[in-house]
C-alpha cells in the first residue's frame, strides 16, 4: 500500500510576525484547492523549545476556530493543506509531522513524493525505526535523527543528499524555518516579505491574500535557512545548493494543479493557461458556433482558443460551487444526476449548436464523455472536444494525483478510440511541443519542464518503475 501511497500538497510557512499562526491559516486557506483532506499548523515561541501543533481531517476553514488558532502561540509557524490517494487519508498522517529529535524538535511541512520513499522506509526500520504515519516525509525526519552531524543543518542536507524524487519543504525549528527544494525543482515554492517577516508558499496566490510581496522562488537544489536575529527584519541564508541537473518543473501544476492567479516557476497559470487555448486552436481547429469550457478547469484555455479561432465564447456550462464530496442520489435515478449536481448546461446557449467544448485533460475519460451527453441532451448540434494538454498516458510519481495507468484511458487507447468513447464529434489535444512553447521564458522549455504523464519520460526513477514495461513507451497518437 505504501508503494501506492501519493499525495498532493500545499505548504506555508512565516518567520516573525505576531500574527504568525493566523496568517498561516490565511496561507493555507489561499492553498485549499491543494489539498482538501486535512490540514495543520505547528508555531513556536522564540527562545522555547516547545512545537505547538493542531491538525484535523476536512477544510482549513472547518479545522481552525479562533479559539484553535489561539493555541499556536508564537512568532513563527508553517502550514500544510494535503490530499491522498485512498490508504493515506487519516489524520496520522496528517501534516506538519512534529518530531522530537537529538538535534531538537521539528515540525515538517512536505510537498512532493520521494521515488525512494519505500526503500528508505524499508532501509530505516530494518535497523529498526518505527514508523508513526504511511508517509515518506516521516522518513526524512527519522534520517535527520539518525544523522552523525552534530547540527541540524547540516544533518537536513545530509538527509536531503539521500532523497530522490519530489519535494518542496518548510521545516520549523526552535529558530529558524528551513526550506529547501529538490534539484529538479518538481513543485514550485516560493519565498515572500511581509513587513519584517520572511514568508514560503507553495504558491504565489497565498502571497496576494496576506499581502506579502514575492521574492523570488526557492531555486531547485536549494536549503534556505530563513532566521532573525535580535530585533532586526527576518533574513535569509543559502545554507546549500546542488546544482548540475537538468529541471524538472512540473508541467501539470500549470495544466490543471496550481491556481491560475499564481505566478509559477515565473509564469502566471492563467496566461499560460491562455496561451495553451491560442496553440489549440492553431492545431486542432474546428468549424463551430460556440466555444464552451468545462469550469472550472477549461476556462482559460478555452479564452484562448476561443480568441484565436474567432469563436464567440460562452458560459455554456454552470458549475454548482457548494457540491460536497458526498450527496444523497434520489431513489429513483435521475438521468446525468452524478454530473448534473456538479454542471449543467445553459440551455439557450447550447441547443442548436456547434459546441467546442475545452477541458485541460482527459484521465479516465468519464467527465467528458459524461458532459458531452449531456450537452446533446440539451440539443447540441455537434459537440466537438479539445484538451489544452496531451493525453494523459502515465501516472506521477512526484505528487499529483494520477490514477495507476491501467486507468488512464489513452495509455492504451488511440485519440479516434477515445473519441469514440467519449461520443464527441471530434476529439483534439495539444501537443507536447505546443505546451512546452506556452512556458518558454527564454531557456528550452522541454529541459526545465516534467512532462512524464504525457510523454513517458521520468526525469528520475525507482528501479522497479524502470522496469515496468510501458514506463518510457511515447504518447498515444490517432
Ligand atoms: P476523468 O473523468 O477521469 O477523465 O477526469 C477528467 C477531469 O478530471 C478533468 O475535468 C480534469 O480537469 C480533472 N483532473 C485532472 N487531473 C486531476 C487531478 N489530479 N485531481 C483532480 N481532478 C483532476
Amino acid at each position: 500500500m505504501f508503494d501506492k501511497f501519493k499525495d498532493e500538497c500545499g505548504v506555508f510557512g512565516i518567520l516573525n510576525h505576531p500574527d504568525a499562526a493566523n496568517l498561516v491559516y490565511l496561507g493555507l486557506y489561499a492553498l485549499q484547492h491543494r489539498g482538501q483532506e486535512s490540514a495543520g499548523i505547528a508555531s513556536v515561541v522564540p527562545g522555547t523549545s516547545t512545537i505547538y501543533s493542531e491538525k484535523d481531517m476536512g477544510y482549513v476553514a472547518d479545522i481552525f476556530s479562533q479559539e484553535r488558532i489561539k493555541r499556536l502561540p508564537g512568532d513563527t509557524a508553517v502550514g500544510h493543506v494535503r490530499y491522498s490517494t485512498a490508504g493515506g487519508s487519516m489524520l496520522c498522517n496528517a501534516q506538519p509531522l512534529v518530531a522530537s529529535t537529538n538535534k531538537g524538535p521539528v515540525a515538517i511541512a512536505h510537498n512532493g513524493n520521494l521515488v525512494n520513499g519505500p526503500d528508505l522506509r524499508a532501509q530505516l526500520e530494518a535497523e529498526g525505526a518505527i514508523f508513526n504515519t504511511m508517509s515518506d516525509t516521516e522518513a526524512i525526519v527519522h534520517l535527520i535523527a539518525r544523522s552523525k552531524e552534530p547540527s541540524l543543518e547540516r544533518a537536513l542536507v545530509q538527509t536531503l543528499a539521500q532523497c530522490r524524487g519530489a519535494y518542496s519543504i518548510a521545516l520549523l525549528t526552535p529558530r529558524r524555518i528551513y526550506v529547501a527544494r529538490d534539484p529538479y525543482g518538481f513543485r514550485p515554492l516560493v519565498l515572500g516579505r511581509l513587513d519584517g517577516a520572511i514568508v514560503v508558499s507553495s504558491e504565489t496566490c497565498a502571497f496576494d491574500l496576506i499581502g506579502a510581496d514575492l521574492i523570488r522562488e526557492v531555486r531547485p537544489g536549494e536549503v534556505i535557512a530563513i532566521e532573525q536575529q535580535g530585533d532586526t527584519a527576518a533574513t535569509m541564508r543559502v545554507v546549500h545548493h546542488s546544482e548540475g541537473r537538468r529541471e524538472a518543473r512540473c508541467i501539470f501544476e500549470h495544466v490543471y494543479f496550481a491556481r491560475p492567479d499564481s505566478i509559477v516557476f515565473g509564469n502566471n497559470v492563467a496566461e499560460v493557461r491562455r496561451r495553451f487555448g491560442v496553440q489549440l486552436a492553431k492545431e486542432q481547429p474546428v468549424e463551430a458556433d460556440v466555444v464552451i469550457p468545462v469550469p472550472d478547469s477549461g476556462v482559460f484555455a478555452a479564452t484562448g482558443y476561443a480568441q484565436e479561432s474567432g469563436i464567440p465564447f460562452q458560459f455554456g456550462l454552470v458549475r454548482n460551487h457548494y457540491v460536497g464530496r458526498t450527496f444523497i442520489e434520489p431513489k429513483q435515478s435521475i438521468r446525468h444526476f452524478g454530473v448534473k449536481v456538479k454542471l449543467n448546461p445553459v440551455r439557450d446557449l447550447v441547443a442548436g449548436k456547434r459546441i467546442v467544448l475545452i477541458d485541460d485533460s482527459i484521465v479516465r475519460g468519464t467527465t467528458s464523455k459524461k458532459i458531452v451527453r449531456m450537452l446533446k441532451d440539451f440539443g447540441a448540434k455537434e459537440v466537438h472536444m479539445r484538451i489544452s494538454s496531451p493525453p494523459t498516458t502515465g501516472p506521477c510519481f512526484y505528487g499529483i494525483d494520477t490514477p495507476e495507468r491501467r486507468e488512464l484511458i489513452a495509455s492504451d487507447h488511440s485519440v479516434e478510440e477515445i473519441r469514440e468513447y467519449i461520443e464527441a464529434d471530434s476529439l483534439g489535444y495539444l501537443s507536447e511541443e505546443g505546451m512546452l512553447e506556452a512556458v518558454r521564458n527564454g531557456d528550452d522549455p522541454s529541459r526545465l519542464y516534467c512532462t512524464a504523464c504525457f510523454s513517458g519520460r521520468y526525469p528520475v526513477l525507482r528501479d522497479t518503475i524502470d522496469r515496468e514495461p510501458a514506463a518510457v513507451s511515447e504518447p498515444t497518437k490517432a
